[in-house]
């Protein structure tokens, strides 16, 4: 596992937190219409992407017939408690060089847009809104937009989830006392269904570590439920990797950004978290069949996070691998490092870039530490005399 990646991750992620809570005024997303709010909610908003710094190009080789794209499928706005609009979440995903984002703002939370009345009900608020602000802003910059909403219950069971793919986020809204009847509604939409961050609201004190609960299997099984996130923010929840190959479920990896880009993990950060997608095109039908078929692929803080059948199809396409005797030359044609392990001894093998090692001659099979297909578990991969 790439300890020291990720430790370097969680670092530069301290340090730019801390940069976040220096009092700064930010603008709300209009060019002329600058206005100072309260200093302990401030942070600088997407404007902070450099005009000048060209999109992040992340080069990785086609599946098979599948395209990889990339995408972030949790982010919050000021619309509910994010600090920039939806249109910078736009203007920062394609400085990243993603393909497609979901803004899911909270139907329960919404501190700075809300109705003034605490009866959710009563209040009226637009769901779609962030959405229907960034999609104009997103088909000129040819990113997919998805549609979609963060269910936010304050207890875990069951937590959080996220309905992504939605055609209006104002039904679930209406069915917000009910937490299995607004799931129900989103995967009526069409939607999938993603359980968030399971260690939060609060793990399971008794147990001393994270429960798929009785709840969450009765929503599985209902169809209501179709994958977990692995990785949030800044988090790793290795057991979901087991969970998602035990129950057929699909993995997904986001960063749940409520600071600007900038202020979260600084200008294209490689180590950023972000789903792969591997996907028939580069549409919004395609990216929802992909997760439906559980082709989803996490890659965060120098990890990849995936279902054993994808993750190897994917180290193929990225890595060859020449052996001769006792030489073995390895080459990575994608932008996703490798640590490959032979024996005790891990090789990076760096974005796109070789590799050549004196080997055993009888050397038949190493591994890909920070490529991982179950809890602790890592990519094997069999090697053939050529
Ligand atoms: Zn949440
Ligand atoms: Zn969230």
């Amino acid at each position: 596992m790439s300890t020291s990646t990720r430790r370097e991750f969680l670092q530069c992620a301290a340090l730019l937190g801390a940069a976040s809570t220096l009092p700064v005024s930010f603008a709300l997303g209009q060019e002329n219409e600058t206005k100072t709010v309260d200093p302990l909610l401030t942070v600088p908003n997407g404007r902070i992407v450099n005009p000048k710094r060209k999109p992040r190009k992340i080069a990785i080789p086609n599946v098979g017939n599948f395209q990889v794209l990339k995408g972030d499928f949790h982010m919050h706005t000021l619309f509910s408690d994010g600090y920039v609009m939806p249109k910078d979440r736009v203007h920062e995903a394609v400085e990243n060089g993603l393909d497609v984002i979901a803004i899911t703002d909270h139907i329960e939370y919404r501190p700075f847009f809300g109705g003034k009345s605490t009866q959710l009900k009563e209040r009226n608020d637009d769901h779609n809104i962030a959405y229907d602000i960034a999609k104009p802003e997103a088909d000129k910059k040819n990113l997919i937009l998805v549609r979609g909403t963060e269910i936010t219950k304050s207890q875990l069971p069951p937590g959080h989830f996220n309905a992504i793919f939605l055609n209006d986020v104002n039904q679930v809204a209406e069915a917000v006392d009910d937490w299995k009847k607004m799931l129900a509604v989103a995967t009526d939409q069409g939607a999938f269904v993603f359980w968030n961050h399971p260690n939060f609201p609060t793990p399971n004190p008794a147990a001393h570590r994270m429960t798929f609960a009785a709840e969450h299997d009765e929503v599985r099984r209902k169809g209501y439920l179709h994958g977990i996130e692995v990785f949030n923010g800044t988090s790793y929840y290795p057991v979901v990797s087991d969970w998602c190959n035990e129950m057929d479920l699909a993995l997904v990896t986001t960063s749940d950004i409520h600071v600007s880009e900038w202020n979260m993990y600084g200008s294209q950060n490689p180590l950023r978290p972000m789903t792969l997608i591997l996907a028939e095109n580069r549409t919004a039908e395609a990216v929802r069949e992909a997760f439906f078929a559980r082709r989803t692929i996490g890659w965060a803080a120098g990890m990849i996070l995936g279902r054993p059948q994808w993750v190897e199809k994917l180290f193929n396409a990225c890595v060859s691998i020449k052996k001769e005797n006792n030489s073995l030359q390895l080459t990575n044609q994608s932008d996703i490092p490798c640590q490959i392990q032979i024996g005790n001894t891990v090789h990076e093998l760096k974005a796109q870039s070789e590799l050549t090692l004196t080997v055993d001659s009888a050397l038949k099979k190493l591994s890909v530490a920070n490529w991982l297909v179950g809890t602790a578990k890592p990519l094997e991969v069999l090697v053939a005399s050529s």
